[in-house]
C-alpha cells in the first residue's frame, strides 16, 4: 500500500474507520433549544459541522435568519408556556417524520435577586424554562428514541448543579432539578440505547455571563476585567473564561457512538472549580 495507508496495517486502518463511524452524527436529527445565542448556537453549528440535521430553536425571531445561513432549521416558541412546548414537540417531530436523535435542553436566563425579593413569577418562569420544558421535550421525544433502539439527551445545566451561589435561587433550583432528572430519565432510557447526560459548566463566554459581569462592574464599581478575576474566576483552578465552542465539542462527543457508556452524569466543564 502507498500513502499514508502504507503507515497502517490493514486491522489498524479497520480500527481507525471504525472510530470514525463511532464519531459520525450524519444522518441524525438533533433539536437545540435556546441556540439563537451563546452555547445553544455553537452547539447548533458543531452539530452542523458534523453533518447532521438541525432543528434550531429560539425565542427570539430573528434567529431564523440565522438558522438559514448556517443551513439549520428554525423552530420558534417560548418555553415560558407549557402550550408552546408541546406545539414545539410536535413542530419537531413532524420535521424528523416522527423522530428526533438527539435533544439538547439548552435554553435558559439568569435573574440574581436576594430570595425575600425574588419576583414570584419570574421564580415560576424560569422553573418552567429550566426544568419543566426539558421535562415536557423528554416526555414527547424519548418514545421515538425507544422505538428505534438509539438516542441521546444532552441537559445544558450547570456548576449551579451541583453547588449554590447566592441570590440565584431559581436558577440554582432548576439547574439542580434538571440534574434529577437527568438521572432518573438515564436509568429508564439505558435499556433502550439511550443515554441522558447533563453538562456543567463554570462561567462561559456568552451574552448571558456578559450581562452579568456588566451588572457586578456596577454593582462593585469594578470594571469588567476586575469583575471576572476577582469574582467570578476567583475558585476557580484554571483562571479563564470557558469559550462556547468547548462546550460544543463536549456535547458532540457525548452524542456520539464512542459515549455510549455515559450516562446519567454530570459532566463538570468547571475549570477545576469543584475539586476543591
Ligand atoms: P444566552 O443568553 O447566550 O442564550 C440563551 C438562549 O436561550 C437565548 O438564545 C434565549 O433567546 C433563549 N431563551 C431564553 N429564554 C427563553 C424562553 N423562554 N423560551 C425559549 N428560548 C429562551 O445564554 P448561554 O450562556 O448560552 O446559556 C445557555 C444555557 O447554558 C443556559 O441554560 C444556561 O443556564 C447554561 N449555562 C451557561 C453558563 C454560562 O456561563 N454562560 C454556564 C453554565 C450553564
Amino acid at each position: 500500500m502507498n500513502g499514508i495507508a502504507g503507515d497502517f496495517s490493514f486491522v489498524e486502518l479497520l480500527e481507525l474507520l471504525d472510530t470514525h463511524s463511532r464519531m459520525d452524527l450524519r444522518g441524525k436529527t438533533v433539536l437545540v433549544t435556546g441556540a439563537g445565542s451563546g452555547i445553544g448556537l455553537a452547539i447548533s453549528k458543531a452539530f452542523l459541522g458534523s453533518g447532521a440535521r438541525v432543528l434550531l430553536h429560539d425565542i427570539n425571531p430573528a434567529a431564523a435568519d440565522l438558522a438559514g445561513e448556517l443551513g439549520a432549521e428554525f423552530l420558534a416558541a417560548d418555553l415560558g408556556t407549557p402550550a408552546a412546548v408541546r406545539d414545539l414537540a410536535a413542530a419537531a417531530l413532524q420535521k424528523g417524520e416522527g423522530r428526533v436523535d438527539v435533544l439538547v435542553n439548552n435554553a435558559g436566563f439568569q435573574h440574581v435577586a436576594k430570595v425575600e425579593e425574588f419576583p414570584e413569577e419570574i421564580w415560576t418562569t424560569m422553573i418552567q424554562v429550566m426544568l419543566v420544558a426539558p421535562f415536557q421535550l423528554t416526555r414527547a421525544l424519548l418514545p421515538g428514541m425507544k422505538q428505534q433502539g438509539w438516542g441521546r439527551i444532552v441537559n445544558v445545566a450547570s456548576i449551579h448543579a451541583v453547588i449554590a451561589s447566592p441570590f440565584k435561587s431559581a436558577y440554582i433550583s432548576a439547574k439542580h432539578g434538571l440534574l434529577g432528572l437527568t438521572r432518573c430519565v438515564a436509568l429508564e432510557a439505558a435499556p433502550f440505547g439511550v443515554t441522558v447526560n447533563a453538562i456543567c459548566p463554570a462561567y462561559v463566554r456568552t451574552p448571558l455571563v456578559e450581562r452579568q459581569i456588566a451588572d457586578q462592574a456596577k454593582a462593585h464599581g469594578l470594571t469588567s476585567d476586575e469583575v471576572v478575576e476577582k469574582i467570578m474566576l476567583e475558585p476557580a483552578a484554571i483562571k479563564r473564561l470557558i469559550e462556547p465552542r468547548e462546550v460544543a465539542d463536549y456535547v458532540l462527543y457525548l452524542c456520539t457512538d464512542a459515549a455510549g457508556i455515559i450516562t446519567g452524569s454530570a459532566q463538570m466543564l468547571d475549570l477545576g472549580w469543584t475539586a476543591r
